[in-house]
């Protein structure tokens, strides 16, 4: 593993960047991507302002230019972006402004549902479970038809909370795959819960055969928010890339100016 494509600043929810820089230089990669939280439009969960890398990117591109002369770390200016279905205009006109190296579209919410939380889910059925989860897939697969996005995150992100964890299907998976063949959009192997309550990176490795067998490659992401957790996840994602023979693609940021 040489390059770490997720990890988060204190441009949203994540830590110094100098910080993140040393420990990814200590983690022995060749180039890390800061891809701090990214959403375009206004959601009904109210985050749109905690992390509104809209109106702060070129601060944080004047930080990582700064930043840049004190390392020899190849040091991405990306950007993790909600995808909302119906922004995806809005989605379009900011990363054309914003001339990211490049960007992973990741699915947080989808109409009435939120998957960074579980609280929602506790008193839910069996059926409205599977039906969140159904509705993640639905999503995800738009975003990846929605080419609007360099690199897809955590491809199965209700598997990290209890109550929907075990609702996604086979044919979900099979289905994101499909899309996935059909696009440039390419998948992270993520390790934002591989020491945590899922204990096991995303997407489940057992269901990498789906994305074998149509010639699907990943690259990887931490999806740190802490020095230490570069320091655990790297080694964590470079054995599970070992353990389940990941087939990797080179990923060539498009823009990136160093
Ligand atoms: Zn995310
Ligand atoms: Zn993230």
């Amino acid at each position: 593993m040489r390059a770490d494509l997720h990890a988060h600043t204190t441009y949203s929810d994540g830590s110094p960047l100098p910080e993140m820089c040393r420990a990814a230089e200590a983690a022995g990669l060749d180039a890390v991507g800061f891809t701090d939280h990214c959403i375009v439009v206004d959601d009904e969960f109210g985050r749109r302002e905690r992390y509104d890398l809209v109106e702060t990117y070129e601060r944080r591109r004047e930080a990582i230019e700064r930043f840049r002369p004190r390392t020899d770390l190849t040091v991405y200016d990306a950007a993790e972006v909600s995808y909302v279905a119906d922004a995806e205009a809005e989605t379009a006109d900011l990363l054309a402004a914003a001339e990211f190296d490049y960007t992973i579209g990741s699915v947080h919410f989808a109409g009435e549902y939120d998957y960074t939380t579980a609280s929602g889910y506790a008193d839910a059925s069996e059926a409205e479970r599977r039906a969140a989860v159904e509705r993640y897939f639905d999503a995800v697969v738009a975003a990846v038809d929605s080419e609007l996005f360099d690199v897809l995150g955590h491809l199965d992100l209700p598997e990290r909370m209890a109550p929907l964890r075990g609702h996604a299907r086979r044919s979900d998976y099979e289905r994101v795959a499909a899309a996935l063949a059909d696009s440039e959009t390419v998948p992270e192997i993520n390790a934002g819960r591989v020491h945590d309550s899922l204990g096991r990176a995303h997407p489940d490795p057992a269901m990498l055969d789906a994305f074998l067998d149509r010639d699907v490659r990943f690259v990887l992401g931490t999806d740190s928010h802490s020095p230490r957790e570069i320091e655990r996840r790297v080694p964590a994602l470079r054995e599970v890339v070992e353990a389940h023979d990941v087939p990797l693609t080179e990923f060539e940021p498009k823009t990136v100016v160093q």
